[in-house]
Protein backbone atom coordinates (compact mmCIF):
# COMPACT_ATOMS: atom_id res chain seq x y z
CA UNK A 1 0.00 0.00 0.00
CA UNK A 2 1.40 3.52 -0.89
CA UNK A 3 1.55 5.73 1.78
CA UNK A 4 1.02 9.32 0.77
CA UNK A 5 1.66 12.82 2.47
CA UNK A 6 -1.71 14.07 2.63
CA UNK A 7 -0.23 17.58 2.44
CA UNK A 8 1.82 17.35 -0.59
CA UNK A 9 -1.77 17.74 -2.41
CA UNK A 10 -3.95 20.22 -3.41
CA UNK A 11 -7.51 19.43 -2.59
CA UNK A 12 -8.44 22.91 -3.02
CA UNK A 13 -7.74 22.39 -6.48
CA UNK A 14 -8.60 19.00 -6.54
CA UNK A 15 -12.45 19.82 -5.69
CA UNK A 16 -11.90 23.20 -8.08
CA UNK A 17 -12.07 25.14 -4.87
CA UNK A 18 -9.89 27.93 -3.55
CA UNK A 19 -8.87 28.22 0.20
CA UNK A 20 -12.03 30.63 0.85
CA UNK A 21 -14.12 27.73 -0.05
CA UNK A 22 -17.25 27.53 2.22
CA UNK A 23 -18.31 23.90 3.75
CA UNK A 24 -21.15 24.02 1.38
CA UNK A 25 -19.35 24.71 -1.57
CA UNK A 26 -16.79 22.19 -0.57
CA UNK A 27 -19.48 19.47 -0.25
CA UNK A 28 -21.07 20.48 -3.75
CA UNK A 29 -18.21 20.30 -5.32
CA UNK A 30 -17.33 17.11 -3.95
CA UNK A 31 -20.71 15.71 -4.72
CA UNK A 32 -20.41 16.46 -8.42
CA UNK A 33 -17.13 15.33 -9.12
CA UNK A 34 -17.90 11.58 -7.01
CA UNK A 35 -20.44 11.57 -9.60
CA UNK A 36 -18.42 12.40 -12.70
CA UNK A 37 -15.70 9.88 -12.07
CA UNK A 38 -17.77 7.12 -10.30
CA UNK A 39 -16.03 4.08 -11.19
CA UNK A 40 -19.57 2.35 -11.52
CA UNK A 41 -20.48 4.45 -14.27
CA UNK A 42 -16.96 5.30 -15.16
CA UNK A 43 -14.70 2.99 -15.08
CA UNK A 44 -11.43 3.87 -15.60
CA UNK A 45 -11.28 6.81 -13.39
CA UNK A 46 -11.10 5.08 -9.77
CA UNK A 47 -7.87 7.41 -9.51
CA UNK A 48 -9.49 10.28 -10.01
CA UNK A 49 -12.46 9.59 -7.79
CA UNK A 50 -10.29 8.10 -5.08
CA UNK A 51 -8.35 11.84 -5.26
CA UNK A 52 -11.78 13.50 -5.34
CA UNK A 53 -12.88 11.46 -2.55
CA UNK A 54 -9.50 11.70 -0.47
CA UNK A 55 -9.37 15.25 -0.91
CA UNK A 56 -13.28 15.34 0.85
CA UNK A 57 -12.58 13.41 3.95
CA UNK A 58 -9.71 16.41 4.64
CA UNK A 59 -11.70 19.23 3.42
CA UNK A 60 -15.43 18.17 4.65
CA UNK A 61 -14.31 17.40 8.06
CA UNK A 62 -14.04 20.69 9.70
CA UNK A 63 -10.86 19.51 12.04
CA UNK A 64 -8.99 18.04 9.37
CA UNK A 65 -9.14 21.19 7.40
CA UNK A 66 -7.89 22.95 10.19
CA UNK A 67 -4.89 20.51 10.49
CA UNK A 68 -4.39 20.74 6.94
CA UNK A 69 -4.48 24.60 5.97
CA UNK A 70 -1.98 24.62 9.39
CA UNK A 71 0.14 21.83 7.98
CA UNK A 72 -0.16 23.65 4.39
CA UNK A 73 0.93 27.42 5.55
CA UNK A 74 3.96 26.27 7.81
CA UNK A 75 5.46 23.91 5.23
CA UNK A 76 5.87 19.88 4.73
CA UNK A 77 8.35 20.42 8.03
CA UNK A 78 5.56 20.94 10.24
CA UNK A 79 4.20 17.42 10.05
CA UNK A 80 7.06 15.68 10.84
CA UNK A 81 4.87 13.78 13.11
CA UNK A 82 3.42 12.37 10.46
CA UNK A 83 5.15 9.04 11.36
CA UNK A 84 2.99 9.31 14.68
CA UNK A 85 0.00 8.50 12.31
CA UNK A 86 -1.62 11.63 12.90
CA UNK A 87 -1.04 13.25 9.35
CA UNK A 88 -0.33 9.91 7.44
CA UNK A 89 -2.96 7.75 5.81
CA UNK A 90 -3.56 5.04 3.66
CA UNK A 91 -4.59 5.38 0.19
CA UNK A 92 -4.29 1.88 -0.83
CA UNK A 93 -6.75 0.32 -3.36
CA UNK A 94 -10.01 -0.08 -2.24
CA UNK A 95 -11.77 -3.23 -2.25
CA UNK A 96 -15.61 -1.70 -1.61
CA UNK A 97 -16.82 1.62 -2.37
CA UNK A 98 -18.97 1.41 0.46
CA UNK A 99 -15.36 1.59 2.43
CA UNK A 100 -14.69 4.73 0.51
CA UNK A 101 -17.98 6.43 1.63
CA UNK A 102 -17.19 5.65 4.94
CA UNK A 103 -14.32 7.73 5.11
CA UNK A 104 -10.55 6.64 4.16
CA UNK A 105 -9.82 7.35 8.33
CA UNK A 106 -11.42 3.87 9.20
CA UNK A 107 -15.46 5.14 8.82
CA UNK A 108 -14.53 6.61 12.26
CA UNK A 109 -15.66 10.17 11.88
CA UNK A 110 -18.36 10.30 9.63
CA UNK A 111 -21.28 8.37 11.04
CA UNK A 112 -24.02 9.42 8.96
CA UNK A 113 -25.67 6.31 7.26
CA UNK A 114 -24.82 6.35 3.87
CA UNK A 115 -26.32 4.57 0.98
CA UNK A 116 -24.25 1.31 -0.67
CA UNK A 117 -23.16 2.15 -4.33
CA UNK A 118 -25.16 1.12 -7.35
CA UNK A 119 -23.35 -1.45 -9.46
CA UNK A 120 -23.62 -2.73 -12.89
CA UNK A 121 -22.94 -6.04 -14.25
CA UNK A 122 -24.14 -8.10 -17.50
CA UNK A 123 -25.89 -11.07 -18.16
CA UNK A 124 -26.02 -13.65 -21.06
CA UNK A 125 -28.85 -15.49 -21.33
CA UNK A 126 -30.31 -18.28 -24.08
CA UNK A 127 -33.26 -17.41 -25.93
CA UNK A 128 -35.47 -20.07 -23.86
CA UNK A 129 -34.65 -18.48 -20.72
CA UNK A 130 -35.07 -15.20 -21.81
CA UNK A 131 -38.78 -15.84 -22.39
CA UNK A 132 -39.48 -17.89 -19.88
CA UNK A 133 -37.58 -15.90 -16.95
CA UNK A 134 -35.06 -17.63 -15.01
CA UNK A 135 -33.13 -18.01 -11.67
CA UNK A 136 -29.35 -17.64 -11.83
CA UNK A 137 -26.75 -16.27 -10.61
CA UNK A 138 -23.86 -12.88 -11.73
CA UNK A 139 -21.37 -11.76 -11.10
CA UNK A 140 -21.12 -8.56 -9.17
CA UNK A 141 -17.97 -5.97 -10.79
CA UNK A 142 -14.86 -5.78 -9.07
CA UNK A 143 -13.27 -2.68 -8.72
CA UNK A 144 -9.62 -3.91 -10.05
CA UNK A 145 -8.89 -3.27 -13.77
CA UNK A 146 -9.44 -5.99 -16.48
CA UNK A 147 -6.58 -8.35 -16.69
CA UNK A 148 -7.53 -8.68 -20.58
CA UNK A 149 -7.48 -5.62 -21.64
CA UNK A 150 -6.19 -2.93 -18.98
CA UNK A 151 -9.15 -1.77 -18.00
CA UNK A 152 -9.62 0.31 -21.06
CA UNK A 153 -12.57 -2.06 -22.06
CA UNK A 154 -12.00 -2.76 -25.43
CA UNK A 155 -11.00 -5.69 -27.04
CA UNK A 156 -7.31 -6.47 -27.57
CA UNK A 157 -6.83 -4.86 -31.63
CA UNK A 158 -9.35 -3.28 -31.41
CA UNK A 159 -10.16 0.01 -33.00
CA UNK A 160 -10.68 3.40 -30.76
CA UNK A 161 -13.14 5.57 -32.44
CA UNK A 162 -12.93 8.77 -31.39
CA UNK A 163 -15.99 11.13 -29.79
CA UNK A 164 -17.44 13.08 -32.00
CA UNK A 165 -18.56 15.69 -29.75
CA UNK A 166 -15.20 16.24 -27.56
CA UNK A 167 -13.31 15.02 -30.88
CA UNK A 168 -11.49 12.51 -28.18
CA UNK A 169 -10.50 14.95 -25.49
CA UNK A 170 -13.08 13.87 -22.77
CA UNK A 171 -14.06 17.44 -22.37
CA UNK A 172 -15.58 19.79 -23.52
CA UNK A 173 -15.81 23.63 -23.05
CA UNK A 174 -18.20 25.58 -21.69
CA UNK A 175 -17.31 29.42 -22.51
CA UNK A 176 -20.22 31.06 -21.28
CA UNK A 177 -19.52 33.45 -18.31
CA UNK A 178 -15.94 34.86 -17.59
CA UNK A 179 -14.41 32.47 -16.62
CA UNK A 180 -13.56 29.59 -19.14
CA UNK A 181 -14.77 26.09 -17.56
CA UNK A 182 -14.82 22.99 -18.85
CA UNK A 183 -16.29 19.62 -18.15
CA UNK A 184 -16.74 16.18 -18.90
CA UNK A 185 -18.10 15.36 -22.12
CA UNK A 186 -21.39 13.94 -21.21
CA UNK A 187 -20.90 11.89 -24.89
CA UNK A 188 -18.27 9.76 -23.83
CA UNK A 189 -17.94 10.39 -19.87
CA UNK A 190 -14.81 11.22 -20.37
CA UNK A 191 -13.38 8.60 -22.37
CA UNK A 192 -12.49 10.42 -25.45
CA UNK A 193 -14.70 7.47 -27.50
CA UNK A 194 -15.77 4.18 -27.33
CA UNK A 195 -13.73 1.18 -28.55
CA UNK A 196 -15.14 -0.85 -32.02
CA UNK A 197 -15.47 -4.50 -30.40
CA UNK A 198 -15.70 -4.35 -26.47
CA UNK A 199 -13.56 -6.67 -24.29
CA UNK A 200 -14.69 -10.32 -23.89
CA UNK A 201 -13.69 -10.28 -20.69
CA UNK A 202 -15.19 -8.01 -18.80
CA UNK A 203 -17.69 -6.70 -21.58
CA UNK A 204 -16.71 -3.61 -22.43
CA UNK A 205 -16.78 -2.17 -17.93
CA UNK A 206 -13.30 -2.45 -18.03
CA UNK A 207 -13.25 -3.89 -14.59
CA UNK A 208 -12.19 -7.28 -14.03
CA UNK A 209 -15.87 -9.98 -13.17
CA UNK A 210 -15.65 -10.79 -9.79
CA UNK A 211 -16.09 -13.80 -7.48
CA UNK A 212 -19.12 -12.01 -6.14
CA UNK A 213 -21.96 -13.66 -6.82
CA UNK A 214 -25.75 -13.08 -6.18
CA UNK A 215 -28.52 -14.75 -7.17
CA UNK A 216 -30.95 -12.89 -9.26
CA UNK A 217 -34.72 -13.50 -10.55
CA UNK A 218 -35.03 -12.66 -14.08
CA UNK A 219 -38.56 -12.41 -15.04
CA UNK A 220 -40.05 -14.04 -18.00
CA UNK A 221 -40.36 -11.84 -21.43
CA UNK A 222 -36.86 -10.13 -21.33
CA UNK A 223 -35.51 -8.54 -24.45
CA UNK A 224 -31.96 -8.04 -25.55
CA UNK A 225 -30.18 -5.24 -24.26
CA UNK A 226 -32.46 -4.69 -21.67
CA UNK A 227 -31.45 -2.97 -18.76
CA UNK A 228 -33.32 -4.83 -15.21
CA UNK A 229 -33.07 -2.87 -11.73
CA UNK A 230 -32.57 -5.05 -8.58
CA UNK A 231 -33.30 -3.30 -5.68
CA UNK A 232 -31.00 -3.43 -2.89
CA UNK A 233 -28.53 -6.10 -4.75
CA UNK A 234 -25.82 -3.49 -5.06
CA UNK A 235 -23.04 -2.66 -2.39
CA UNK A 236 -24.70 -2.70 1.04
CA UNK A 237 -25.43 0.43 2.90
CA UNK A 238 -22.36 1.99 5.76
CA UNK A 239 -23.72 2.80 9.18
CA UNK A 240 -27.12 1.68 8.34
CA UNK A 241 -27.29 3.00 5.19
CA UNK A 242 -29.72 0.88 2.58
CA UNK A 243 -28.07 -0.84 0.00
CA UNK A 244 -27.86 0.33 -3.63
CA UNK A 245 -29.50 -1.59 -6.49
CA UNK A 246 -27.64 -3.72 -9.19
CA UNK A 247 -28.49 -2.72 -12.47
CA UNK A 248 -27.93 -6.08 -14.97
CA UNK A 249 -27.51 -5.38 -18.50
CA UNK A 250 -29.18 -8.65 -20.57
CA UNK A 251 -27.84 -9.74 -23.81
CA UNK A 252 -30.14 -12.66 -25.41
CA UNK A 253 -28.83 -15.29 -27.72
CA UNK A 254 -30.37 -15.21 -30.93
CA UNK A 255 -32.32 -18.91 -31.53
CA UNK A 256 -32.20 -21.30 -34.50
CA UNK A 257 -35.93 -22.10 -34.54
CA UNK A 258 -37.40 -19.24 -32.23
CA UNK A 259 -37.80 -15.60 -32.80
CA UNK A 260 -39.80 -12.98 -30.78
CA UNK A 261 -42.92 -10.20 -31.49
CA UNK A 262 -43.23 -8.37 -28.39
CA UNK A 263 -44.09 -11.09 -25.57
CA UNK A 264 -45.48 -13.67 -28.89
CA UNK A 265 -42.98 -16.20 -30.03
CA UNK A 266 -42.40 -16.71 -33.70
CA UNK A 267 -41.62 -20.03 -35.60
CA UNK A 268 -42.07 -21.84 -38.87
CA UNK A 269 -42.87 -25.23 -40.19
CA UNK A 270 -42.87 -26.45 -43.80
CA UNK A 271 -45.47 -28.48 -45.23
CA UNK A 272 -45.06 -30.49 -48.65
CA UNK A 273 -47.11 -28.41 -51.45
CA UNK A 274 -49.60 -31.59 -51.47
CA UNK A 275 -50.38 -31.63 -47.78
CA UNK A 276 -51.32 -27.86 -47.89
CA UNK A 277 -52.97 -29.16 -50.81
CA UNK A 278 -54.91 -31.64 -48.82
CA UNK A 279 -54.42 -30.89 -45.05
CA UNK A 280 -52.16 -32.54 -42.67
CA UNK A 281 -51.30 -32.23 -39.15
CA UNK A 282 -47.05 -31.30 -38.61
CA UNK A 283 -45.45 -31.56 -35.33
CA UNK A 284 -44.00 -28.03 -34.19
CA UNK A 285 -41.53 -27.27 -31.38
CA UNK A 286 -42.29 -24.99 -28.94
CA UNK A 287 -40.36 -24.09 -26.16
CA UNK A 288 -41.66 -26.99 -23.54
CA UNK A 289 -43.07 -30.20 -25.02
CA UNK A 290 -43.83 -30.34 -29.12
CA UNK A 291 -46.85 -29.60 -30.18
CA UNK A 292 -49.26 -31.16 -33.02
CA UNK A 293 -50.66 -28.77 -34.99
CA UNK A 294 -53.58 -29.38 -37.72
CA UNK A 295 -52.59 -27.59 -40.95
CA UNK A 296 -56.22 -27.26 -42.76
CA UNK A 297 -56.68 -28.23 -46.48
CA UNK A 298 -55.89 -25.43 -48.45
CA UNK A 299 -53.56 -23.96 -46.23
CA UNK A 300 -51.98 -20.96 -48.27
CA UNK A 301 -48.18 -20.33 -48.13
CA UNK A 302 -47.03 -17.63 -45.21
CA UNK A 303 -50.12 -18.38 -43.45
CA UNK A 304 -50.05 -17.96 -39.79
CA UNK A 305 -51.56 -19.87 -36.76
CA UNK A 306 -51.63 -19.26 -33.35
CA UNK A 307 -51.00 -21.24 -30.88
CA UNK A 308 -52.78 -19.73 -27.74
CA UNK A 309 -50.44 -19.43 -24.59
CA UNK A 310 -47.42 -21.01 -26.18
CA UNK A 311 -45.52 -17.55 -25.93
CA UNK A 312 -44.13 -15.50 -22.73
CA UNK A 313 -45.84 -16.70 -19.43
CA UNK A 314 -48.26 -14.49 -17.73
CA UNK A 315 -47.42 -12.22 -15.38
CA UNK A 316 -48.68 -9.97 -13.13
CA UNK A 317 -48.90 -6.85 -15.87
CA UNK A 318 -49.33 -8.68 -19.13
CA UNK A 319 -51.59 -12.07 -20.45
CA UNK A 320 -49.47 -14.77 -21.99
CA UNK A 321 -48.17 -14.51 -25.47
CA UNK A 322 -48.91 -16.74 -27.97
CA UNK A 323 -46.68 -19.25 -30.37
CA UNK A 324 -46.84 -17.67 -34.17
CA UNK A 325 -46.23 -20.44 -36.61
CA UNK A 326 -45.83 -19.40 -40.11
CA UNK A 327 -46.61 -22.12 -42.52
CA UNK A 328 -43.86 -22.07 -45.43
CA UNK A 329 -45.22 -24.52 -48.33
CA UNK A 330 -42.23 -26.33 -50.06
CA UNK A 331 -42.28 -27.41 -53.93
CA UNK A 332 -40.32 -30.34 -55.28
CA UNK A 333 -37.53 -29.27 -57.50
CA UNK A 334 -37.19 -31.98 -59.40
CA UNK A 335 -39.82 -34.30 -60.60
CA UNK A 336 -40.03 -38.18 -61.93
CA UNK A 337 -41.42 -37.98 -66.14
CA UNK A 338 -44.20 -39.89 -64.39
CA UNK A 339 -44.72 -37.07 -61.81
CA UNK A 340 -44.47 -34.41 -64.19
CA UNK A 341 -47.79 -35.82 -66.26
CA UNK A 342 -49.66 -36.49 -62.83
CA UNK A 343 -48.94 -32.78 -62.08
CA UNK A 344 -49.73 -31.71 -65.53
CA UNK A 345 -53.06 -33.54 -65.48
CA UNK A 346 -53.55 -32.08 -61.63
CA UNK A 347 -53.34 -28.61 -63.36
CA UNK A 348 -55.83 -29.36 -66.29
CA UNK A 349 -58.47 -30.97 -64.17
CA UNK A 350 -57.79 -27.73 -61.81
CA UNK A 351 -58.59 -25.20 -64.63
CA UNK A 352 -61.67 -27.14 -65.75
CA UNK A 353 -64.11 -25.65 -63.91
CA UNK A 354 -62.85 -21.76 -63.44
CA UNK A 355 -59.69 -21.45 -65.87
CA UNK A 356 -56.64 -19.75 -64.02
CA UNK A 357 -57.23 -15.76 -63.70
CA UNK A 358 -61.04 -15.94 -64.17
CA UNK A 359 -61.78 -17.54 -61.05
CA UNK A 360 -64.98 -16.22 -60.06
CA UNK A 361 -65.00 -16.47 -56.49
ZN1 LIG B 1 -16.66 12.92 -25.78
ZN1 LIG C 1 -11.66 -6.18 -20.28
Amino acid sequence: MAEREWFDKDYYQVLGLTQSATPKEITRAYRKLAKQYHPDTHPGSEEKFKEVSSAYDVLGDDVKRKEYDEVRRLGPAAAGLGGSGGFNFQTGDFTDLGDLFGGLFGGSRRQRAQRGADLETALHLGFRDAVMGVTTTVSLPSNEACHTCKGTGGAPGSEFVPCERCHGRGVINDDQGPFAMSSICPVCQGRGGRFAEPCPNCHGTGREPSARRVNVRIPPGVVDSQRIRLKGKGNPGTNGGPAGDLFVDVHVAPDSHFDRRGRHVTTSVRVPLTQAILGTTVEVPTLDEPITLKVPAGTQPGTTMRVKGRGVPANGKHASGDLLVTVNVTLPKKLTRQQRSLVEQLAAALSEPAPEGVSGD
